[in-house]
């Protein structure tokens, strides 16, 4: 890091270092500007670090007198799993019943955005997204429902090609009433296609 940034040039010379630690001679045609792309590449797979919801929801809230459910779906999620840095990817579902607040539809997915563009769990990843929506708009309830493929499950350790992650984090009415729940899952239903 310099200056609280990370160093694209820092990371493009551990890449080389770790390209020849693996064997590979980094001087080779095809592989000398690998490097420096990745650098670029995982700045951009990790940016989420410089997002914050708060930020991406400026002037986007407004007021409003309904009291129904707004659920959104099919917003594609990209992250990278904390234990291996391989992607995982998939899709959720963020619905909430609005207590006055509604935030413009684009921004949900880009608060989701806020959190996948991080090394994550699919757990948390999940859950801090619900909390976002939650704190920006004072709902009275916030479900997310989240389908991901973990690509550190299909090309390495079990190898497990098909298998699908569901993660799911339900706060306030989705939590306490099961019609409510219901109801948003079923609206959310789909989510992976
Ligand atoms: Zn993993």
């Amino acid at each position: 890091m310099k200056n609280g940034k990370p160093d694209e040039n820092k990371i493009a010379s551990l890449i080389r270092e770790l390209l020849a630690e693996l064997g590979e001679d980094p001087s080779r045609e095809g592989l000398l500007k690998t490097p420096q792309r990745v650098a670029k590449s995982l700045l951009f797979l990790t940016r989420g670090y410089s997002l914050s919801p708060r930020k991406v929801l400026n002037n986007a809230v407004f007021s409003t007198d309904s009291d129904n459910m707004v659920v959104l779906r099919n917003i594609e999620i990209y992250s990278m799993c904390e234990h291996h840095m391989l992607p995982f990817y998939g899709r959720c579902a963020v619905g909430y019943i609005a207590d006055g607040k509604v935030v413009g539809v684009s921004k949900i997915a880009r608060i989701a955005e806020c959190f996948a563009r991080r090394l994550q769990i699919q757990e948390r990843l999940t859950w801090q997204i619900a909390r976002a929506v939650e704190e920006a708009t004072g709902a009275e309830g916030v479900g997310v429902v989240m389908e991901c493929r973990h690509l550190c499950m299909m090309m390495r350790g079990v190898e497990k090609q098909n298998s699908v992650m569901g993660t799911s984090a339900m706060l306030g009415s989705f939590r306490s009433d099961p019609r409510t729940r219901q109801e948003f899952l079923s609206l959310a239903r789909g989510t992976e296609s």
